[in-house]
């Protein structure tokens, strides 16, 4: 298949799945030229995903008009230039770094939407928050003007099968209904599922499946 036969097909895929949210694809775009993003966006898609700041500053620079999400794990010097190039980043995973984005967003951009990355599976190799340690901060980073706090991400642990994959989805949309009940927050996010595992994630309320491979094919590296 050639990319718009695989986009059509991936747009049939997450259609086809029963589900009362709308789910927006977010095609991420990492490693791959910015031929192939003109091509899915006279598509129509309009909301890419990258991981790699330097690599995305240039794809932005000739493509401004579409809406870019950050996805990558965020280093404290990097804030500025990711607030100021932004519309979402998914990956949040400190208070330090909320707070860093929060004073470094212009004023003339809206706020910048926000999901918190939570380490569901407790993965001691994995940065993000802890499940317990999530409404806490929620409630801290609800409260900083330039942001705009959207709901929670996460990449859970490889598992196989339908029902495996559902649990740790599940926890986390458990986890957004928390903090929607215990504090101001008002989430509406929910940014899981991935290539392998989006039936799982729609099924248990993916508002953002984030996908790369399905869609572009295999990355030549292993990022
Ligand atoms: C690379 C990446 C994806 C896409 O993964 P695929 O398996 O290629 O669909 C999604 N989310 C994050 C955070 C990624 O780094």
């Amino acid at each position: 298949m050639n990319l718009p036969e695989r986009y059509q097909s991936l747009l049939q895929r997450i259609h086809l799945i029963e589900s009362k949210q709308a789910v927006q694809l977010l095609a991420v775009s990492k490693t791959k030229p910015i031929e192939m993003i003109k091509e899915l966006a006279e598509l129509g898609q309009k909301s890419f995903g990258e991981n790699y700041l330097q690599e995305a500053l240039a794809k932005i620079d000739i493509l401004p008009e579409l809406d870019w999400h950050f996805i990558g794990t965020i280093q404290s010097n990097k804030t500025k230039l990711i607030s100021e190039n932004f519309s979402w980043v998914h990956s949040v995973d400190r208070l330090k770094i909320a707070q860093r984005l929060n004073d470094q967003r212009p004023d003339n951009l809206p706020p910048l939407n926000i999901l918190l990355a939570v380490n569901i599976d407790n993965e001691a190799t994995k940065s993000g928050f802890l499940a317990e340690e999530t409404l806490y901060n929620a409630k801290l980073i609800n409260e900083l003007p330039k942001l705009k706090l959207r709901g929670l991400m996460a990449i859970p642990k490889k598992r196989t099968g339908l029902e495996n994959q559902r649990q740790p989805f599940k926890k986390l949309r458990e986890l957004l209904e928390k903090i929607n009940a215990e504090t101001e927050a008002k989430l509406d996010t929910l940014s899981i599922g991935m290539s392998d595992d989006l039936e799982a994630a729609i099924l248990e309320g993916a508002t953002i499946v984030r996908i790369g491979r399905e869609l572009f094919g295999k990355r030549s590296n292993s990022n």
